[in-house]
């Protein structure tokens, strides 16, 4: 019987079919379900051992973009020699590692496409990540500041526990390294941070502004400490051993954290 024009429904779908119907929409719910659950980020578990863990380091700026700077040292140029140096390290724990610049070079150059550069070139550096399926995102910079500020900081993606536990672990070695001031972790919403679904923390190894900090990071032998004690982090992370009260450092960054606009020209580093 041909169905009247207000009832669609009942002219595709007979009754016989009906039970078909709510078989297979029963199949869709679980289906998506678990698919939910087995895809849902790992933002929130911890993950298991280092040979089972995928990591992005990303050593800041690059090429056109040099960082913050001091009478001819390039932050850039420091973040690479640790971006390289805490590679082979974490290999060295069987981790699979990917770096996000291997040279002298910036994500995105000068003139590609509309809008801000550096916006463009941290989505450059997330959308390595995602390909990679990183399971852990570590971004390496350099601070600038009065001079009287000195020592690391982690910051770790904000309201994310995984992200503050990671922090926390790394942060417990680099302050044995770098004896500053504002050694401790701070919670941020820097773009690289929130970009990914997984642990992520941006570590600044140290303030390029001050005497102290700069004799360590620009001496020959930071790159490996550096790198050893932020890949000891990692592990002791990956196996739950972590801080219970970790130092919360009392430093106040130049923004909010939230570099998702062109505010980032108004900061020196970060
Ligand atoms: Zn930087």
């Amino acid at each position: 019987m041909p169905a009247s024009p207000t009832q669609p429904w009942s002219i595709y779908l007979p009754k016989r079919l009906w039970p078909a119907l709510a078989a297979l929409l029963l199949a869709a719910f679980i289906f998506t379900t678990w698919c939910g659950i087995a895809l849902a980020p790992q933002l929130h578990q911890p993950l298991g051992l280092m040979s089972q863990v995928r990591i992005v380091v990303d050593p800041g700026h690059g090429g056109v973009d040099g960082g913050c700077s001091w009478n001819g040292i390039l932050e850039k140029d420091l973040n690479l020699a640790l971006g390289l140096a805490l590679a082979e390290e974490l290999k060295q724990y069987k981790a699979q590692v990917k770096l996000t610049r291997t040279t002298d070079e910036a994500l995105v150059p000068w003139g590609a496409g509309g809008g801000s550069r550096h916006k463009r070139d941290l989505a450059a550096r997330l959308d390595i990540a995602r390909r990679y399926e990183a399971q852990l995102y570590i971004a390496l910079h350099v601070n600038s500041g009065p001079s009287h500020l000195g020592g690391s900081l982690t910051f770790y993606r904000q309201d994310n526990e995984e992200s503050r536990k990671l922090a926390a672990a790394v942060q417990e070695r680099l302050s044995k390294l770098v004896p500053g001031n504002q050694n401790g972790i701070l919670p941020a919403r820097y773009m690289v941070l929130t970009g990914l679904d997984i642990p992520s923390i941006l570590i600044e190894t140290g303030f390029l502004t001050n005497e102290v900090d700069r004799r360590f990071l620009t001496g020959a032998e930071a790159p490996s400490l550096l790198a050893a004690g932020i890949a000891a982090g990692v592990a002791a992370y990956l196996k739950g051993e972590v801080p219970s009260s970790p130092t919360l450092s009392s430093y106040q960054p130049p923004c909010d954290g939230d570099i998702t606009s062109d505010l980032h020209k108004d900061i020196a580093c970060y």
